[in-house]
This record gives C-alpha cells, sequence and structure tokens, in this order.
C-alpha cells in the first residue's frame, strides 16, 4: 500500500483539510516534498508522523493542536530535531516543526533574552554579544534553544550559573487544549516548573525568556595530545577537576576523525585524546589554572582569550543535518578503573567522538526555586557518537556504544541526564522519584487525553 492510499484509507481523519487552516505548510505521506519535510537534523533518524505541520506563529500551533486533539491524534514539537532519534515511533502524530518562529530578541537592560520556539543557539549567542552579554548556551551553535532548556541545559558557564533550565524568567505555550499562556514563578507555577528541565510532554511551547550574563570573553580553548596518552591525560585531567573553581567547566575527550574531506587537514584521519577548558573570569586566573595540564605538554595548544560567539564553535559540533548516532550516561566517579573501561572501549572503535563533561560546582547545588531538574549530585558526564551515513556504519556504533556502556556498567547512575539520553529510555530514568510523581501530576492536570508526545514521554 503506498503512503496516499493510507492516507486516503484512514478511516479517521485527513490531515490535508489543516492546509486552508494554517499560515504555515502541511505534508503528508505521498508529497512531493514528504521525505524533506519528515527530515529530522540527525539524519540518522528515520521520522515517520501521520503528517507533518511546520508553523509560522502560535496561532497555527493551536490550530494543529486543537485539529489533532479532536480527532485522536497526538502532537510531537520539534526545533531542529538534534534529538529525533530518542522517539520511540510517530504513529498517530503530526509532527509540528517550529523552526519558521525563529525570532530572538535581547532586552540589555534586564539582562534577559527572548527566543521563539525555533531560535538555535547561535542567533541568541550572537544577539546577546551585541550587548556584551552571554546565555547558558550549549556546545552546538544549531541546537534549539527549546528543547535545550526543557530538558536542562548544560553549557560552557554551567558550573559558575548552574543548568540552563533554572535561569528561564517566563514561558509562552499553548496547552493541549489549544489555550495561550505565559507561565511564571507567580503565574502557573506547577506547570513553570516541570517544563524547567522535565521536557516536553506538557505542552507546545512557542517563546522562552531567560537570564543573560555579563560576559564578553572568556578563556577558552583546546589542549590536544596524541591518543595513545589516552589514560595518562584523562587521570591527569580527573585530578585537576577535583581542585578547579567554578569558573572552570572543562571536557575530557578522545577524537578519532576521520580520513575525508570534511575533516580539517591537521587532525583529518588521526585520533587524540583532547581537554576542552573554559575559565569564565580573569585570563590571568584562567592561565594560572591550566598551567598543571600544559606541563603535560600538548602537542597543539589553543587556549586563549576568546569572544563568546567563538565559545559556540569550540566543541567542533557539526552545524547542519547530520547523521549520528550517540547516547550519554551519568556516571557516578571517573576513576582510574573507570578511566581504564572508557579508554579500551573508545580508543580504537567506530566512535568518533567520547567525551566526559565535568558538572559539580553551581550544577549541584539545588536551590528551593528551580525547577523540575534541581541539580546533578554526580560529577561526570558521558556522550559517545559515531557517523552513521549508511546502516551498516550505524550499526558498527550501536555495537561500539553497547560495549561502552555495558563495560561502564558499574558506574552508572540510577538517572541519567535526558538531553545526553539519544536512545529510547523508560520513563523515569531522568528524574529523582518525588520529581518524576510531580510532573505524571503536571502532566495528567495539563494533557489529559496525553496530546503532546515528547521524544522521552514521562
Ligand atoms: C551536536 C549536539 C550537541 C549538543 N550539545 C549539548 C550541550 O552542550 N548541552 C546540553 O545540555 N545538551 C546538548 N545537546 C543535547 C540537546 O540539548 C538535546 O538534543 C535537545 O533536546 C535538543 O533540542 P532541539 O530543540 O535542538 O531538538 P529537538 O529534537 O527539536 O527537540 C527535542 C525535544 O524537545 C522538546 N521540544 C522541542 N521544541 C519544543 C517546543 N516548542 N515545545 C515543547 N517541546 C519542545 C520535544 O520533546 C522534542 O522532542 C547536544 C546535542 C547535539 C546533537
Amino acid at each position: 500500500m503506498d503512503n496516499v492510499t493510507q492516507i486516503a484509507g484512514l478511516a479517521g481523519p485527513d490531515v490535508r483539510e489543516l492546509r486552508s487552516r494554517i499560515a504555515g505548510d502541511v505534508y503528508v505521506p505521498g508529497d512531493d516534498a514528504w521525505d524533506e519535510a519528515r527530515q529530522a537534523w540527525n539524519l540518522a533518524a528515520d521520522q515517520r508522523p501521520t503528517a507533518v505541520a511546520v508553523v509560522e506563529g502560535a496561532t497555527d500551533v493551536a490550530v494543529v493542536i486543537d485539529f489533532a486533539r479532536e480527532n485522536g491524534l497526538r502532537v510531537a514539537p520539534q526545533g531542529t530535531g538534534h534529538a529525533a532519534s530518542a522517539f520511540s515511533g510517530m504513529h498517530d502524530t503530526i509532527l509540528l516543526k517550529t523552526h519558521r518562529m525563529s525570532g530572538v530578541t535581547v532586552d540589555p537592560e534586564r539582562r534577559v533574552a527572548r527566543a521563539e520556539a525555533g531560535a538555535i543557539w547561535i542567533d541568541v549567542v550572537e544577539a546577546a554579544a551585541e550587548h556584551g552579554l552571554a546565555a547558558l548556551s550549549g556546545s552546538s551553535p544549531d541546537v534549539g534553544v527549546v528543547g535545550y532548556t526543557l530538558g536542562g541545559g548544560l553549557s560552557w558557564l554551567a558550573r559558575k550559573h548552574g543548568i540552563g533550565a533554572n535561569n528561564v524568567t517566563a514561558i509562552e505555550l499553548v496547552t493541549a487544549d489549544g489555550e495561550f499562556k505565559r507561565v511564571e514563578r507567580d503565574h502557573d507555577p506547577d506547570l513553570f516548573w516541570a517544563l524547567r528541565g522535565g521536557g516536553g510532554s506538557f505542552a507546545v511551547v512557542t517563546a522562552i525568556e531567560f537570564n543573560l550574563f555579563p560576559y564578553e570573553h572568556v578563556y577558552a580553548g583546546i589542549l590536544w595530545f596524541p591518543v595513545e596518552r589516552a589514560t595518562e591525560i584523562l587521570t591527569a585531567w580527573r585530578a585537576w577537576t577535583e581542585i578547579v573553581p567554578d569558573e572552570l567547566t572543562s571536557v575530557g575527550r578522545i577524537m578519532q576523525f576521520p580520513p575525508l574531506d570534511f575533516v580539517p587537514e591537521p587532525v583529518r584521519g588521526k585520533s587524540f585524546v583532547i581537554i576542552e577548558a573554559i575559565y569564565a573570569g580573569d585570563p590571568v586566573d584562567g592561565e594560572h589554572w591550566l598551567a598543571p595540564l600544559r606541563e603535560l605538554g600538548p602537542v597543539m595548544d589553543t587556549v586563549k582569550t576568546i569572544p563568546m560567539t567563538e565559545l559556540s564553535r569550540l566543541h567542533m559540533d557539526p552545524e547542519g543535518p547530520a547523521p549520528g548516532v550517540g547516547d550519554g550516561t551519568m556516571l557516578t566517579a571517573f576513576d582510574d578503573e573507570t578511566i581504564a573501561a572508557f579508554v579500551a572501549n573508545t580508543v580504537g572503535s567506530p566512535l568518533l567522538s567520547a567525551e566526559v563533561r565535568h558538572l559539580g560546582g553551581a550544577v549541584a547545588r539545588p536551590k528551593a526555586e528551580h525547577g523540575a531538574l534541581t541539580h546533578f549530585e554526580h560529577e561526570y558526564l558521558t556522550f559517545a557518537v559515531g557517523i552513521a551515513p549508511v546502516p551498516p556504519a550505524a550499526a558498527a556504533v550501536h555495537g561500539a556504544l553497547e560495549r561502552l556502556f555495558a563495560a561502564l556498567e558499574p558506574w552508572q547512575a540510577g538517572h541519567t541526564y535526558s538531553n545526553f539520553a539519544e536512545r529510547n529510555r523508560k520513563p523515569g530514568s531522568f528524574h529523582s522519584e518525588a520529581a518524576y510523581h510531580r510532573l505524571k501530576r503536571i502532566k495528567a492536570q495539563v494533557d489529559p487525553e496525553n496530546v503532546i508526545r515528547a521524544n522521552h514521554e514521562l
């Protein structure tokens, strides 16, 4: 049966009716542009929804939600599709793409930015930099602001300023019954709490407002070492993370670059163990803190004072759609045995990158005013990824991830970080028991018919 017949033959609704009701576009299987419309940023995610609605604004969002609810369908909002591979499926679901809602404004007096649902981080970073301000953006320039923030948000300033979601000041949204709302600390506090770290199950967010911080520059960059020194360098890095101040956020990482043209010549086809370090303070102090790592004799050293806009590309994340298979987990420790398991199962594997991010600092300090994700108690978080342009490559990377996470099993924490979980997890994996039960209660109140579908469902 072809896709058009499938739609026409449905006993249920014909989603093409939506075309005349919204300013944006609606695609169904069989349309010429169907494959392009259903594509996510992660090209390895094969999304097969009932239809795709590309919305122009909040009014369109409300119309799509009402249509879905009245016709027994669900709605899955998506900004970029960076986290698309975490979906368990998209049957009976309208994929609601928000990328045309990409406006960003900065209020330099209040030090607050407002980003529409489809805005990506580089748009915010550049707009804020014009006023000498910085956002709690992540490692990638084109990750979506909303998806990142609803899941938590670990930035290069995280140890100093905490989880991104806990710096949100207001959220505009359309509820599962099609109502526009602006939620804040004193207005709909339960929903405001749930959205700050509880994920995308509660409403379709149309815009989000959050604090900015006065940084024009940071002292940051990468120390590169031959991969043969992986155990020694990661051990030294781990010891160093135990003494650094909150101003320092860093990553220990294995990078294995393929011999392909898109990789810059100096690193093409080569493998390294690297340390990415970001010091958010006086560069003289930053230099002092970096000294012990420099004494290890890196083969390349790019750490220097850089503008905030440059920080967005420090991690070398791919911009534009890319095919990747990855996953992450929270570690209870990164001791000598963990390092041995990590190195043995990454170096020489099909993984392009395997990183360990240092948490702690403000990320580990819960406050009463925080949202659903108050803090992370553990100090290290790992994420590994490989390039997966064709099924055999994807299978090889999946195999490598299985081996890595099996080897790390003794140190896997009971809960992990949803934004770094790219494979589907069981409900409750991301929150404390108390937070999870509160999230479930709020979901039942705000979306009793379960219309809104997140990649990680509650
Ligand atoms: C290359 C790369 C680098 C990354 N770096 C970091 C990092 O440094 N720090 C970090 O914390 N994370 C990082 N991540 C993880 C990233 O934060 C998550 O993948 C996040 O979910 C991406 O958000 P998105 O909107 O781009 O993706 P999407 O796949 O579009 O959205 C993810 C989910 O967010 C929810 N959502 C999105 N938009 C809306 C909306 N308008 N209303 C309601 N729910 C919505 C939905 O549930 C959706 O399924 C990175 C991921 C990648 C691939």
